[in-house]
């Protein structure tokens, strides 16, 4: 039937995670062990191992943090929430990376209430995932556009615009894969929570990018009425 479908892919969605988190920790659990055999064998200097035993100490740490995210459903508290309060929230966080990159974020409002019922701690990973992949596409610097408006579908549409390399479009169908990146230090993993988030609220995403010109997200969650906000 339609329900042990669903069960087994989730089964086999689940099993596939886990293969790739195993495959993306043994790595770096291999250098670590094989840096302190290293220190443990020898009298050399150990500054050059310890620096590379901290930068995969570290790798480890943001995967399973990316992955916690996910992990903890049941932790899911939904309220009524005005997204530009979380949105105000996530730009102060990233106001430093955004000026040490010469980034300028702007946000654009179409003056009508955005209200969306939303586990504000998720909502917030989600905009900071996107804003992170836009800063870490603009090596150069640039803008950043965030445009929030209520269409008359009753939705709330956020567009996140940015003038970084893009992504060909060999590459867009990959994009939220688990492990998918193309940076040298990126886990793949931040679209696929992302997404994950994003469907666990009713909502939906489309990417349009162009390479070398910017890529743009559209983010559709589903309104909260004027009657449904009082619970705030
Ligand atoms: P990570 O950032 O760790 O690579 P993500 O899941 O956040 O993982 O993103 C996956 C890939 O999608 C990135 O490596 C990059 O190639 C591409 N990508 C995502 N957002 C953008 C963007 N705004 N501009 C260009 N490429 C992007
Ligand atoms: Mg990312």
């Amino acid at each position: 039937t339609e329900e042990m479908l669903l069960q087994s892919e989730k089964l086999s969605i689940a099993g596939q995670l886990a293969a790739g988190v195993a495959h993306e920790i043994r790595n770096p659990l291999t250098a670590l062990k094989g840096f302190l055999q290293l220190m443990q064998a020898d009298g050399h200097s150990k500054a050059d191992y310890l620096k590379v035993m901290l930068s995969e100490l570290n790798r480890i740490e943001l995967i399973v943090s990316e992955l916690l995210v996910l992990a903890k459903p049941q932790m899911t508290r939904f309220k009524p929430t005005d997204v530009r309060t979380v949105l105000q929230e996530v730009l102060t966080l990233l106001d430093t990376q955004a000026i040490l990159n010469n980034i300028q974020i702007h946000i654009l409002t179409d003056g009508q209430d955005p209200w969306i019922e939303c586990d504000q701690n998720q909502m917030k990973q989600v905009f900071i995932n996107f804003l992170k992949n836009a800063i870490e596409a603009m090596p150069r610097g640039g803008e950043i556009r965030i445009e929030v408006s209520c269409p008359a579908s009753g939705d709330v549409q956020l567009r996140f615009l940015d003038e970084g390399c893009g992504i060909s479009k060999e590459r867009i169908a990959k994009i939220g894969e688990p492990f998918y990146t193309t940076k040298d230090k990126g886990t793949g993993l931040g679209l696929m929570v992302s997404f994950k988030i994003i469907q666990q609220h009713g909502g939906s995403v489309q990417i349009e990018s162009e390479q070398d010109v910017g890529t743009m997200i559209t983010l559709t969650l589903p309104r909260l009425a004027v009657m449904e906000r009082a619970r705030a």
